[in-house]
């Protein structure tokens, strides 16, 4: 059996867009006119806005999320010798970005009801060499920074957080990314606020540590001189283009975050109807931004599988945690329960700015009819 033409996709990001196509068009005039293509007023007006929204001090744009956590970490001086503790649910760049810069991801177990990183997971994961955590708001949901930063504190490591699922989240009021040391920020174009391709942002109130993000993804260049290169940097630049997109889709972000605090809200109201239905639990100090609406359900693959036959896109974030994936086999050391039995129950229904009431009845009504 074929699947069904799709009803309700997983994801729509032309209903956003598409009131946006006229200023997009001056953009692209202004741009081409000004011929700053990398770095230019662009780029500074997109890093002033962001640092703005994320209540910190600085903002640099880099060129994609997985850089921005790499140059975080290389940036706190954490590098060969180190480990670095990552929620083993997670996407697999907050790992990768861990081995970019030389260091030893230590995975560990999730929360059973958030299935986000927990303060005991991260105490059980730490070791003598245990140099930084990533938390990751994962699936938009505020992690607990506060309490994971107490544990970060008298283990004497730094707090990095993983924010590519969380722009415009708040735990207790305050944005995600000003809550441990530094944020990070992916602008992939399925994410929140997402470009025209690649690109993301660091975030901080440490002007050194600012500082030497932005010189590591200059290729080094000292402040002095732009022929001086003190350190070995790389090249992770945002172009003007892609902040360009960014400050104006901005604008709309917390309307957008609305609609689909609007769309969980009625799959919490009706999801409970449907038999066999787990949800992550919400944590009341977390405002979230829903980048992804999950849930867990027996059978999962069964389930995707009859959902994409009534004509439903969904999707699976994600079906192997990190420890399990072939490429991080070297770093494995104990099993991981929550996050394994996680991975096979977790389910993403479409979740996009726009979605209507009657879209999510209708995803609710066949998710209930496959179970
Ligand atoms: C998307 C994502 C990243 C990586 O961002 P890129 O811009 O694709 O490099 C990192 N962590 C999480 C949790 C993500 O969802």
């Amino acid at each position: 059996m074929r699947d069904a033409p799709v009803r309700v996709p997983f994801l729509d990001l032309q209903v956003s867009q598409r009131p946006l196509a006229q200023e997009l068009d001056v953009l692209w005039h202004r741009i081409t006119e000004s011929s700053a293509f990398i770095g230019g007023a662009e780029v500074d007006g997109f890093e002033e806005a962001w640092a703005l929204v994320c209540q910190t001090s600085h903002a640099v744009g880099v060129a994609n999320g997985t850089d921005a956590i790499e140059l975080a970490l290389t940036a706190l001086g954490i590098g060969p010798g180190d480990e670095v503790v990552v929620p083993a649910n997670t996407f697999v760049a907050t790992a990768g970005a861990v081995c970019a810069t030389g260091a030893v991801p230590v995975f560990a177990d999730v929360d059973e009801a958030t299935l986000l990183l927990t303060p005991a997971t991260l105490e059980a994961a730490l070791t003598p060499r245990t140099a930084a955590v990533v938390v990751v708001h994962l699936y938009g949901q505020a992690a607990d920074v506060p309490a994971l930063d107490r544990v970060a504190r008298r283990a004497g490591i730094a707090v990095v957080e993983d924010c590519a699922q969380a722009h415009g989240a708040r735990w207790d009021g305050r944005p995600v990314g000003a809550l441990g040391d530094v944020g990070c920020f992916s602008f992939y174009p399925g994410k929140n606020l997402g470009a025209f391709g690649d690109a993301g942002a660091v975030v901080t109130s440490d002007g050194h540590l600012a500082s030497r993000v932005r010189q590591l993804a200059d290729h080094g260049r000292s402040s002095a001189s732009r022929h001086l290169h003190d350190v070995v940097g790389r090249n992770s630049r945002l172009d003007a283009l892609q902040a360009g997109v960014l400050t104006t889709k901005l604008a709309h972000l917390e309307g957008w975050n609305a609609s689909r605090r609007a769309a969980h809200s009625a799959y919490a109201d009706q999801l409970p109807s449907a038999p066999g239905v787990g949800q992550v639990r919400q944590h009341p100090s977390s405002l979230s931004s829903h980048h992804l609406e999950v849930v867990r359900v027996p059978r999962r693959d069964d389930v995707l599988r009859d959902l994409g036959r009534g004509g439903v896109g969904a999707g699976v974030h994600y079906p192997v945690p990190c420890h399990l994936l072939e490429g991080y086999a070297r770093f494995r050391r104990e099993a991981l329960p929550v996050s394994e039995r996680a991975a096979e129950e977790v389910l993403s229904l479409p979740m996009f700015p726009g979605i209507t009431a009657d879209q999510v009845r209708d995803v609710c009504d066949v998710l209930t009819s496959c179970l």
